[in-house]
């Protein structure tokens, strides 16, 4: 059986991102929260656009004011008010300032800004009580950036500092990459609708509802294909459906080896590429995935793409945390994420013991806390059976157990996967 490590670096190595030219689509600014940006963005100003103060107070010339002091001010004639947004009219000449206020457009002449605070006023003119640094309170035109200057990169989440940007840069238009179109369903004879009402040996289809969430939490767009029989001819169907309409295609259940388990076989006979059939891992040893692939010939290229599919187990608890170990990767990595696919994990301590058997990595749900100011993993109540959903509910987290470790004792360090957080948010910063 492939390990978890081995596992992910094959699931990774068969994606290919989405194409940065054909794979994109037009955005308003204001619609692009949590999109990935298919181009990078370069300046056509500067910034500051033009020389302007830092400070209310006054646009001087410094060699007028270098050698004031409260004991001996400068006194200056004010020409000009300045507030900002308005063009000055006026020149500086020795012994003239102009009153300037924060964000306003330096007047021609003067160099420097004295902070008002260092001011006093008079008739007709100011009292400069304290000498400035020469050019202080200035912020020159193209200080910051200059016309030119890429202020984005491609691959990067769009989030409030971004966008900002953006429209600094008077880019009201953003191109980003088109969500993933990820088909979801659900296999077996005993799982029903959450409104239907429960016949002995049916239970509620769950996972689809989970995968769905997930799947938009990781920026990627549901296609919900519902539930499908134990029926190798409704299965083949409905693989096939999805094939024509999704990137990645995602069924839980039915990848075991119980006699009612007909994916791995459907898929065969489809002409899949299996890759993984099983992963040393607790919960979700029972994992599908495999690969379509299909030429697409668009704009003179010859494309090889891959539809991928996962198969995940049908146990609830399993369903999930192999999605957040695998899926979720391979959808960030698909999304044209840059950087999109690693997996981090933050070491933390363990409030509680962990036990496994250590005979496959094991995944143990729980919360991390802030404790006085240090990261904690506690560890869910209740059971952590792979068919027991109920206490994933609230948690955040999953410690893992390598292959041969069998405990964790309380108080000692873990290694944590961050859960149930938008893929496109950056990991917290932990201390131990
Ligand atoms: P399977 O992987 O098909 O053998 O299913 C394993 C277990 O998970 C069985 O107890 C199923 O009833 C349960 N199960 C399968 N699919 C779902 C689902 N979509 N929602 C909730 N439980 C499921
Ligand atoms: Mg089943």
């Amino acid at each position: 059986m492939l390990s978890v490590s081995d596992t992910e670096t094959i699931i990774l190595n068969l994606v290919q991102p989405l194409n940065h030219q054909r794979d994109t689509e037009v955005v308003d600014l204001l619609s692009a929260l949590g999109r990935i940006l298919a181009a990078p963005v370069t300046s056509q100003l500067d910034f500051p656009h033009w020389d302007n103060s830092a400070m209310d107070g006054y646009a001087v010339r410094y060699q007028d004011v270098q050698n004031c002091s409260a004991a001996q001010p400068a006194v200056l004639e004010i020409i000009e008010e300045i507030p900002a947004g308005y063009q000055p009219q006026f020149m500086i000449q020795p012994g003239q300032a102009a009153r300037i206020f924060t964000g306003a457009v330096m007047p021609k002449g003067a160099d420097t800004v004295v902070m008002q605070e260092n001011t006093h006023g008079q008739e007709n003119g100011i009292l400069i009580l304290a000498a400035p640094k020469p050019q202080e309170f200035v912020r020159h035109k193209g200080s910051f950036y200059q016309a030119g200057t890429q202020l984005l990169p491609a691959g990067i989440v769009l989030n409030a500092p971004e966008i900002a940007v953006l429209a600094a840069a008077q880019c009201t238009q953003v191109s980003v990459y088109r969500r993933p179109r990820v088909a979801i369903f659900s296999t077996g004879d005993e799982l029903v609708m959450p409104e239907q009402t429960l016949q002995a040996g049916q239970i509620v289809d769950s996972n689809q509802y989970a995968l769905a969430a997930l799947v938009r939490q990781s920026g990627a767009e549901p296609l919900l294909l519902g539930i499908v029989k134990d029926d190798p001819i409704t299965l083949e169907q409905t693989i096939a459906h999805a094939l024509a309409n999704a990137d990645i295609v995602i069924s839980s259940g039915g990848v075991s080896v119980g006699d009612y388990d007909y994916v791995d076989k459907i898929l065969g006979l489809l002409g899949a590429k299996m890759h993984i059939r099983a992963a040393a891992m607790r919960p979700g040893k029972p994992l599908t995935m495999a690969t379509f692939p299909h030429h697409d010939v668009a704009d003179g290229e010859n494309n090889q793409h891959s539809t991928l599919y996962f198969g995940l187990p049908g146990n609830p608890a399993a369903a999930l945390v192999t999605f957040w170990r695998f899926v979720q990767p391979a959808i960030e990595k698909l999304s044209g994420l840059s950087g999109g696919g690693k997996v981090e994990f933050v070491q933390v301590r363990s409030h509680d013991e962990l036990r496994s058997d250590g005979k496959r990595e094991t995944y143990v749900w729980g919360k991390l806390q802030l404790i006085n100011g240090v990261y904690e993993f506690h560890k869910a109540g209740g059971s952590h059976s792979s068919g027991n959903l109920i206490n994933l509910a609230q948690t955040n987290a999953l410690a893992v157990l390598p292959l041969g470790t069998t405990l964790i004792d309380a108080t000692e360090p873990v290694q944590v996967l961050q859960i149930g957080k938008p893929a496109t948010m950056m990991p917290v910063c932990l201390a131990t």
